[in-house]
């Protein structure tokens, strides 16, 4: 079995765009810095990392007789917008769970961002008392049951699209991706940096390049502050779609490598280096990131270049992953 042999329905506009960032490299004086691009990925409601897993789990829902999606994430959850985003464009429902995994104090947090466009899309939003998990919750399992009894057949998502069997082939393809344009470009990144906290993004990464000739570093940033479940979770589902896609061998040790120290105290809740990367990244480069992930990584990626931790002559790509939304239910932090 191989990555090809596996139903996927587009939801993309075809590759991610890859670029350089030319006057962050400079800032930086050390490795040449590239990114690829998941916030521009899809014409679906802003795209991100999730519109890209899910194109591996629609073809499995529509073939079940799906009619409505259910999922669950925080209440700023990149994630169920994605997936009402995804429902509408297929002519499905969506039911979100959205917990409080957050405790942020903006005044609008329930109201604007990635929840906002769920509402406006169609998707029944539910919230839920409950923190911070990436596990299966009693809430979750209450909503397909809600939706079994009113007579409808719905397909169960998991927080991130992450711990499902097909949750890592999205990313494992997005590597071949990443082959493919550097032989259009000319160049090897030879390092890569992700973000990651349902984890199944870097697992699926790991797994697709790991059948690759040329070995690289993918550097894993934990934005979770829980890093020892989800080092737990990225193994898991790097192992499995690594067997899943005929890689034909156990995966090192070596191979998974998740750094930690950026993700602050909570997940969630930005740390003074989250909000210094989004303002150097946004005034160099015009290029936005958000609070909750994309700064976190992108301040470990800063750290790395100035403590040659990447040295000067790596080639780095920094992935985008999306989550621009709900920089709107952060204002305050940028007052
Ligand atoms: N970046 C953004 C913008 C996200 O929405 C997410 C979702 O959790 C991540 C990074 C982390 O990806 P994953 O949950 O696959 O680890």
């Amino acid at each position: 079995m191989s990555l090809d042999d596996f139903d996927r329905h587009p939801l993309l506009f075809g590759p991610s765009p890859v670029h350089p960032l030319d006057r962050l490299t400079a800032h930086l004086g050390g490795a040449r810095i590239w990114a690829k691009r998941e916030d521009v990925n899809s014409p679906l409601a802003f795209g991100g990392n999730k519109t890209r897993k899910l194109e591996y789990l629609i073809p499995d829902a529509l073939k079940q007789g799906a009619d409505t999606l259910v999922t669950i994430g925080g209440v700023q959850s990149n994630h169920t917008r994605q997936v009402a985003a995804v429902a509408a464009r297929l002519g499905l429902k969506a039911v979100l769970v959205q917990e409080s995994w957050v405790d942020w104090p903006d005044p609008v947090n329930d109201k604007v961002g990635n929840i906002l466009l769920s509402r406006l899309m169609g998707a029944d939003v539910r919230l839920v008392d409950a923190g911070f998990g990436i596990g299966f919750k009693e809430s979750w399992n209450q909503a397909l049951e809600d939706v079994r009894r009113a007579g409808g057949t719905p397909y169960a998502i998991p927080a991130g699209a992450s711990d499902h069997p097909l949750g890592g082939l999205g990313f494992a393809r997005w590597a071949e991706e990443v082959r493919e344009q550097e032989r259009q470009l000319g160049v090897f990144f030879d390092t890569v940096v992700v973000c990651g906290v349902t984890g199944s993004t870097h697992a699926g990464m790991i797994a697709g390049f790991a059948g690759q000739d040329r070995p690289r570093r993918v550097l894993g940033i934990d934005a979770s502050a829980k890093p020892a479940e989800t080092r737990a979770q990225i193994e898991k589902i790097a192992r499995d779609t690594a067997a899943r896609i005929g890689l034909g061998r156990d995966l090192r040790d070596e191979e998974i490598t998740l750094l930690e120290g950026w993700a602050g105290e909570r997940y969630g809740i930005p740390d003074r280096s989250t909000l210094d990367a989004i303002r150097l990244t946004g005034s160099l480069e015009g290029v936005i990131l958000d609070p909750v992930y994309e700064g976190k990584s992108m301040a470990a990626l800063i750290d790395l270049v100035r403590d040659g931790d990447i040295p000067r002559d790596a080639n780095v790509l920094y992935a985008h992953l999306g989550g621009q939304p709900a920089l709107n239910a952060y204002s305050g932090a940028f007052a």
